[in-house]
């Protein structure tokens, strides 16, 4: 695989570029091949987008399809329009494998079972990401693994606006929240059966609207995974290719949750194969079946509103914090001022707030056709402003981080307790909270 990127990337110097965004506990690059007719640079004003694959190393077909998509992406360009708009508008990045070491130990042919899937310590990958629900979780989340952290680094420079995890072992779209707040209860066998209703109850976001499309967008232009049939008698069958995380099954430590609440940025697992690892000779069939799902879904970031904050003078704020009201999951501006949001046809408000600037509200209005562009100048709070408030995780962010939260480096030593005010996230907490107490004591 390092062979084919590097071959790939002298090829294409023009449309691709291959970094490392750190190393595999035994010392195994994690590769990013950036896909883009902007490889280099971030294009100002235009969405970076990514797919992670093989975070379970014996889950195989997503990384081959990266391998595939790569090809596929930088052959197209000068000859399929779609596809050059694509690249030239924004910066693909692939991970075909975020566990290599994994990758090495699991075996072609095996469809079930746990071999390869952790990373060299024995650890998930996708329980390993801090966790807005369960802070401190479980043994798998309380040690971030080198494959993980360098995914929370990389995340935390790049500001995403899309995301998809591949996975294998199964045929849907899994959409945020993955963790709700009874998962704990479900930490034995005993106590998963006993609670297997709860355990199924649908944990969504203040975005569901989005994901629900965005996981639709890579079901529906999927062949077999549009049908919604159950991979084998005795596993779940999902109506029309797509599922709430949690109301499959509920996990801590996930990479899904982690992108949403702690960067704003929107990602959907991608379960694309029943056989986590299918003969060799079955990949032509799996990359015809994904080939539109995985260029149509990375489109989606371009939907919604996009923009700019910017101060009197026309010199872009960093790190504002935004909101859709409404939707207490924020995000914030990056160095340059820019912002990105997927939202569907409709009106909203949007709230800004930065250090030092009067809070604003604006309304916007976002249509089908095209995403609306949207510039916000910000005005400078004056020193005994009554107007002016520090923005707190509670009335700004819920669930997200504060802006601090996003520059440390271990988020779980963050302390203070999120969403301390109204909103649906401190209910479930404290709902949660005094659920398990009254079970657990
Ligand atoms: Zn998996």
């Amino acid at each position: 695989m390092t062979k084919y990127l590097r071959t790939t990337s002298s090829r294409y110097p023009n449309l691709t570029a291959l970094y490392s965004i750190g190393k595999s506990v035994q010392g195994r690059d994690l590769w990013v091949m950036v896909v883009s007719a902007s490889p280099y640079e971030h294009m100002i004003g235009k969405p970076d987008v990514k797919y992670v694959a093989n975070m379970h190393g014996n889950e195989a077909v997503g990384r081959e399809l990266m391998l595939h998509l790569i090809q596929y992406l930088v052959n197209s360009y000068s000859t399929d329009p779609y596809i050059k708009w694509l690249l030239d508008n924004t910066r693909i990045h692939l991970l075909p494998s975020m566990n290599p070491d994994g990758f090495e130990v699991s075996r072609e042919g095996q469809c079930d079972g746990g071999q390869g899937r952790y990373n060299a310590r024995g650890f998930d990958l996708n329980r390993n990401f801090p966790d807005y629900f369960k802070q401190a979780g479980d043994r798998n989340n309380k040690r971030g693994q080198p494959e993980t952290d360098a995914v929370k680094e990389w995340t935390s420079k790049i500001q995403f606006v899309l995301s998809g995890g591949l996975h294998g072992g199964a045929l849907v779209a899994s959409y945020p929240f993955d963790n709700t707040p009874n998962s704990r209860m479900c930490r034995s066998t005993p106590l998963c059966s006993v609670f297997q209703n709860y355990a199924s109850t649908p944990s969504l976001t203040p975005d569901d609207d989005v994901f629900k499309h965005l996981a639709l967008t890579y079901s529906t232009n999927h062949p077999v995974m549009s049908r919604g049939v159950a991979c084998k008698a005795g596993t779940p069958a999902f109506n029309r290719g797509i599922t709430n995380g949690a109301e499959w099954y509920p996990l801590t430590g996930g990479m899904q949750d982690f992108n949403y609440v702690w960067y704003g940025c929107m990602e959907v697992t991608l379960e694309l194969s029943c056989c986590k690892f299918p003969p060799a000779s079955e990949l032509p069939k799996f990359w015809e079946e994904n080939r539109v799902s995985l260029v149509k879904f990375l489109a989606e970031a371009h939907r919604g509103v996009h923009g700019f904050v910017m101060d009197e003078n026309g010199n872009p704020v960093e790190k504002a914090a935004l909101k859709v009201k409404g939707r207490d999951v924020g995000f914030q501006t990056t160095k340059y001022g820019e912002f990105w949001r997927i939202l569907l046809p409709g009106v909203y408000k949007l709230e800004v707030y930065a250090e030092g600037y009067l809070p604003r509200e604006v309304d916007l209005m976002v249509v089908e056709q095209h995403p609306t562009l949207l510039n916000v100048t910000l005005h400078p709070a004056k020193r005994n402003d009554n107007l002016y408030r520090h923005p707190t995780v509670g009335d700004r962010l819920g669930p997200g981080p504060s802006p601090s939260y996003h520059n440390q480096h271990s988020p779980q030593s963050h302390t203070s307790k999120p969403a301390s005010d109204g909103g649906i996230f401190s209910s479930i907490t404290s709902g949660f909270n005094n659920f398990v107490s009254n079970i657990f004591g």
